[in-house]
């Protein structure tokens, strides 16, 4: 992406360039237009990043003029926090307002030495699929990098991990962040790998690349272009081990297939310097829908000749959902067929159910565009209102 498309994507309500989200190329290149030094583009992101300083004039290695013009240019501006629960598990969320009246959800999972942020980045979903809520909620348009990055900038200052002055270390860190929030990343493509670069940049976040993942339902000419940009890791939310069932999942599908998205997702993963990565599949589990053994059987074939390791996610349900959450004895028997197959098979626990927290039901503010929303609960309350059967697949394609 050109800087100057990167400059123009910050540009916020004040028409002030936002720092928040430019990488060291973009603020190197905002740098040089100023006639400044480059070396300016690691100090901003030190103080943006690490120290979690807003204020140019907070900003101590750098001159007053310099301070003032930034003052006069730009801001650091992180979006705004409307609302944030903690679980009792542990898992806190919060509720992000972002221009344009939405507002968008992101989750920070503690697990031992590990927290995991599920970071959104786009306000909705516009590719539907048939379990989530987010797809449900419509679609309003992309988040912008400082968007995106600030839900990690607003997560890591929540636990004290910016050491600002007088700011206490806590104890709770962001040592790992997954896109797996509301909407799809690679329809995104620009603003999320600049957010990654950011996630990743030693003078910012200085995550490792084994703990970036982005989660893809298969946006195949995107992901071709991924390797370009970034070495993190990928996760594929594939759900179903053919194409007729994933069709009605995962209404991409019928774009670009199975056998397309794993090529695709073969060549990304081949193409990192390191080798022994993997990719890891996700495959939501629902009740007589895509749980039963033919299901793990035909996908453990499937799966032969890509490295994976399978996420097996019990499905959340939500109310605009008459998909019911896998019986245990079903997600236990899918998962030994795939052991037994010799694939590493995980059941993704459920966390911060009872603050809504859980994968799959996020849901945010969205500002629907596509009036998928509306038809929805019409849907719903034709439904309600009629006593005939309900076969969940069909309704949601209809
Ligand atoms: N759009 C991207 C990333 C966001 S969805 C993608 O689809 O991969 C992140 C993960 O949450 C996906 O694997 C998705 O399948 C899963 N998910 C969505 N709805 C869910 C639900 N109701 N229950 C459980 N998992 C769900
Ligand atoms: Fe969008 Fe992912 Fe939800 Fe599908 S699962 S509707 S791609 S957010």
């Amino acid at each position: 992406m050109s800087p100057s498309s990167e400059q123009a994507a910050m540009v916020g309500p004040t028409q002030k360039v936002n720092l928040m989200g430019l990488s060291q190329k973009g603020l190197e290149a905002f740098f040089e237009t100023l006639g400044e030094k480059r070396f300016r583009a690691t100090q901003l992101l030190k103080w943006i990043h690490q120290l979690g300083v807003c204020d140019f004039q907070k900003m101590s290695n750098i001159s007053k003029d310099l301070r003032n013009k930034l003052d006069e240019l730009a801001e650091v501006r992180a979006p705004e926090v409307i609302e944030q629960w903690d679980s009792k598990d542990g898992t806190r969320k919060f509720l992000i307002r972002v221009a344009g009246g939405s507002a968008i959800e992101t989750v920070f999972i503690p697990e031992g030495e590990r927290g995991t942020l599920c970071v959104s980045s786009q306000v909705g979903c516009s590719l539907d699929c048939s379990f989530c809520a987010t797809g449900k909620q419509g679609f309003n348009r992309d988040l912008t990098a400082a968007e995106i990055i600030g839900q990690v900038w607003i997560a890591a200052k929540s636990f004290g991990q910016l050491q600002e002055c007088g700011t206490r270390r806590g104890d709770r860190k962001v040592t790992n962040v997954v896109l797996m929030g509301m909407g799809e990343p690679l329809l995104n493509f620009d603003n999320v790998v600049n957010a990654m670069s950011l996630m990743m940049d030693d003078n910012a976040f200085g995550i490792s690349k084994r703990r970036v993942t982005l989660s893809t339902s298969g946006l195949v000419p995107a992901l071709d272009r991924l390797g370009e940009y970034t070495d993190a890791c990928l996760a594929i939310s594939l759900h179903a081990p053919n194409d007729k069932l994933r069709n009605e999942l995962v209404p991409l599908n019928k774009r670009y297939p199975i056998a397309q998205l794993l090529d695709s997702a073969k060549r990304y993963i081949d193409g990192l310097p390191d080798t022994h990565r993997k990719i890891t599949i996700e495959y939501t589990l629902i009740d007589h829908v895509n749980d039963r053994p033919e299901h793990a059987q035909e996908l453990a074939e499937l799966l032969a000749d890509v490295p994976v390791k399978i996420n097996l996610i019990p499905f959340n349900p939500f109310s605009l959902s008459n998909y019911k959450r896998v019986s245990n004895n079903a997600l236990r028997r899918f998962q030994q067929i795939l052991i037994d197959a010799g694939y590493t098979t995980t059941i993704r626990t459920t966390r911060g159910e009872d603050i809504d927290a859980a994968c799959g039901q996020l849901a945010g503010k969205v500002n629907d565009k596509t009036k998928r929303s509306q038809r929805y609960k019409l849907d719903q309350a034709a439904m309600l209102s009629s006593d005939s059967d309900i076969i969940p697949v069909k309704m949601v394609n209809s």
